[in-house]
């Protein structure tokens, strides 16, 4: 049984590339008679707006499209606790204080994700009282412990687990219970997920969901990592509050969902709005 899902934050409105996404998602589970479902990501703390949700399932209705609605991430903390506190115990994450600013200054390289953290607090142990932490992976223990890990994706093919280039993530962010990573593979593996779709901009994001899953002892799923919609002007992806009218815009302008979600399945986008490259290796 193939189960796919569509799991966006509510902290801005849909476009045109999460149109694209929840497609992808739905279709593929449609095509192998299987499960589409759609996850609020919702523990974005401050920037969270809980009445985006309600758009959102307007939004898809609008398109079309029917799924199975799961419990949002902000029903699950404890589950993100429990997991956090399980690779505590087995020393395999550490507290960080550093901030933002500490950590672009400090670091060396620039990952697929911006600056990779140094490892600065890596072997400092624990921080004065009150002082906020984030609890990061050690990244380079937790392989030891696994060993060499593969994963698949559909269009890239296979690819051997490479967490370490987005260095020691962060698990559980200060004052969040945890970080995307930590909470999206539990709720993947929690939701029964086995073909996870979504943008290429999280390829290198799976190495460490890959990793987690080894740690956590998850079920592996497939990944499928689609092409972004590219705005030609800029030559950049398609954002919330940039560059295009929010689904939300277009439903409320009497815009046609189901003749929208045709032209964007035949690869008909809105002029200044192209696919990126379909070819996708070792990025
Ligand atoms: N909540 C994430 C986003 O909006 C979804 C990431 C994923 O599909 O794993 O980008
Ligand atoms: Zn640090």
């Amino acid at each position: 049984m193939v189960t796919t899902r569509f799991a966006p934050s509510p902290n801005g409105s849909l476009h045109l590339g999460h149109a694209f996404a929840a497609l992808v998602a739905h279709d593929l589970a449609r095509e192998a008679g299987g499960r589409f479902l759609l996850r609020i990501e919702d523990i974005d703390g401050a920037r969270s707006r809980p009445e985006l949700a309600e758009e959102f399932r307007a939004d898809l209705a609008w398109l079309g499209l029917e799924w199975a609605e799961v419990a949002p991430q902000s029903a699950r903390l404890a589950d993100y606790a429990a997991a956090a506190d399980r690779l505590r115990a087995e020393g395999l994450l550490y507290p960080c204080t550093c901030t933002r600013a500490q950590i672009a200054a400090s670091a060396r390289e620039t990952g697929p994700e911006g600056p990779v953290y140094p490892g600065t607090c890596r072997g400092r142990g624990a921080p004065a009282p009150g002082v906020p932490v984030a609890w990061r992976l050690d990244v380079a223990a937790a392989l030891a412990r696994t060993g060499p890990l593969e994963w698949v994706d559909a269009l890239a093919g296979p690819q051997r687990a490479d967490p370490a280039r987005l260095g020691d993530v962060v698990l559980v962010r200060k004052n969040e219970p945890a970080s995307y990573h930590l909470a999206a593979t539990l709720d993947d593996a929690a939701d029964g997920v086995s073909l996870v779709t979504r943008g290429r901009d999280l390829f290198a994001a799976t190495h460490v969901h890959r990793l987690l899953q080894a740690l956590l002892g998850l079920p592996v799923p497939r990944w499928h990592h689609h092409p972004l919609l590219i705005d030609d002007a800029t030559g950049t992806k398609l954002a919330k509050r940039r560059n295009s009218p929010s689904l939300a815009d277009r439903r409320h302008a009497g815009e046609d969902g189901a003749a929208l979600a045709a032209a964007l399945r035949g690869h008909r986008f809105p002029a200044g709005i192209s696919l990126g490259q379909r070819l996708h290796r070792g990025t």
